[in-house]
């Protein structure tokens, strides 16, 4: 057993390393308009600028500092990117879990896991994790709930890294015998950290509630799960060695000097070549799934998965707080059963209100993507893949903030994040398991 621990090394992400961003703001329009935006930023093409997020009522961009003043309607949301890129690493002393691994195991050995795990308070959430410890933590998982839990893998990365799937299912024939799935993807965009944390706390939620609460024991044995915390690694360990703001993965891409495609405009649903350079944050690649993420992917849920039939897919990105249901690629396009995926979409976001009080605004993907200004700009989404091909109900849900730290949210939210989300979850289970729909 002791043999999974060899290659947790304790990586501490050193500041020289990593780009610097001292000379770098966040400044936010409140327009809803991000061609307007851009037509502000035309001018300034020589020097690097980012649009972070579009929303229905802003939309924020990353520029350098120097810029500021002359840009009209910019309020300045994060004035210090340096150290607020900083604040979200954790300190040397706290990055080890190797003693709390171990001792996990010990206790595991004359003790159920229930009862080890769950009165304990787990410092894994305690701060933003690299991906050799959350694999190590997905491999402890799996040893302690060997019943529950299997790891899967979907397929290799560019840089030859593995991209794991966790399937959960209590394997119960009898009550699921259609094999009814729930899919939650995290880490699509490399930066956003908080998505990859709170798909490891529905993992840790769902596996120690089995058999000890009424829900969880129902929600396993009724349905599957197959949960991919890190669905794009490369660009994750590159946000944790290179640069933090990472967004892509990390492909070559045919200009020599760029890297990675956007892998959530490279599924082929209403793909379309975005017109942008190789070197932009949403390039698309020049073919659908040419991103290796996307291709795999769809290669494990329609070969591997084939005979199972799924009926909801959560797909964790960040920040906005947002529930956006399809379409993505266009306003015009209606997705079926619109009442229901309403109903489901705003149960979702009254089950976050209720666990936080924090207030997640739904809509149309389609907006906040800017397609219903610009054609084209959200096509190739996993949301719109995933509900055409094969989900019944997709949602993707933009976690905290709404921009004070953006991508950039401090270790401290894990918990209270993971814990509303959770009840979006618990909502959506509740949702696909009832009878009447
Ligand atoms: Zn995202």
């Amino acid at each position: 057993m002791r043999g999974v621990f060899t290659f947790l090394v304790g990586v501490t992400a050193t500041a020289n390393a990593l780009s610097d961003y001292s000379d770098q703001k966040v400044c936010r329009f409140h327009t809803k308009n991000v061609t307007e935006v851009k037509l502000k930023l035309q001018k300034y093409q020589d020097v690097s600028t980012d649009i972070w997020t579009r929303s229905s009522q802003f939309v924020d961009v990353r520029v350098p500092a120097n810029i500021v003043a002359e840009l009209e309607g910019c309020e300045v949301i994060i004035g210090d990117l340096k150290d607020t890129i900083a604040q979200t690493y954790p300190s040397a002393e706290a990055q080890s879990l190797e003693k709390h691994f171990e001792e996990v195991q010990q206790l595991l050995q004359t003790q159920d896991p229930f009862s080890v795990l769950k009165g304990r308070h787990d410092i894994f959430f305690d701060q933003f994790r690299d991906l050799d410890t959350i694999y190590t933590w997905l491999d402890l998982m799996e040893l302690t709930f060997p019943e529950l839990v299997k790891i899967e893998l979907v397929g290799q990365t560019y840089e030859g890294r593995d991209m794991k799937a966790l399937h959960i299912s209590a394997n119960n024939q009898a009550l699921n015998p259609e094999k009814k799935t729930i899919i939650i993807t995290g880490g699509v965009h490399a930066r956003e950290w908080i998505g990859v944390s709170t798909a490891c706390y529905f993992i840790y939620e769902l596996l120690t509630g089995y058999g000890a609460n009424k829900r969880e024991t129902k929600y396993l044995n009724h349905l599957d799960f197959l949960i991919v915390p890190v669905f794009n690694p490369d660009g994750y360990v590159y946000t944790w060695s290179h640069d933090r703001l990472w967004r892509k993965n990390r492909q070559q891409t045919y200009y020599p000097r760029c890297f990675g495609i956007d892998i959530d405009h490279s599924f082929d649903f209403h793909w379309t070549g975005i017109q942008d350079f190789p070197c932009s944050e949403d390039y698309s690649g020049e073919a659908p799934f040419e991103a290796l993420e996307s291709e795999s992917w769809n290669n494990y849920i329609n070969e591997s998965k084939s005979e199972y039939t799924i009926h909801g897919y959560l797909d964790l990105h960040s920040y906005s707080q947002e529930v956006l249901y399809p379409y993505a690629y266009s306003c015009d396009a209606l997705p079926r059963d619109l009442e229901n995926l309403l109903e489901l979409s705003y149960g979702l976001a009254k089950a976050i209100r209720r666990k936080s009080g924090k207030n997640y605004k739904v809509l149309s993907s389609c907006e906040d993507r800017g397609s219903d200004l610009t054609p084209g700009l959200g096509s190739g989404s996993a949301l719109d893949y995933m509900y055409h091909h094969r989900a019944h109900w997709g949602v993707q849900l933009k976690l905290r903030d709404t921009g004070n730290h953006g991508f950039l949210l401090p270790a401290k939210y894990i918990n209270p994040v993971g814990k509303e989300a959770y009840g979006a979850l618990k909502y959506f289970c509740d949702f696909i398991l009832n009878p009447e729909l």
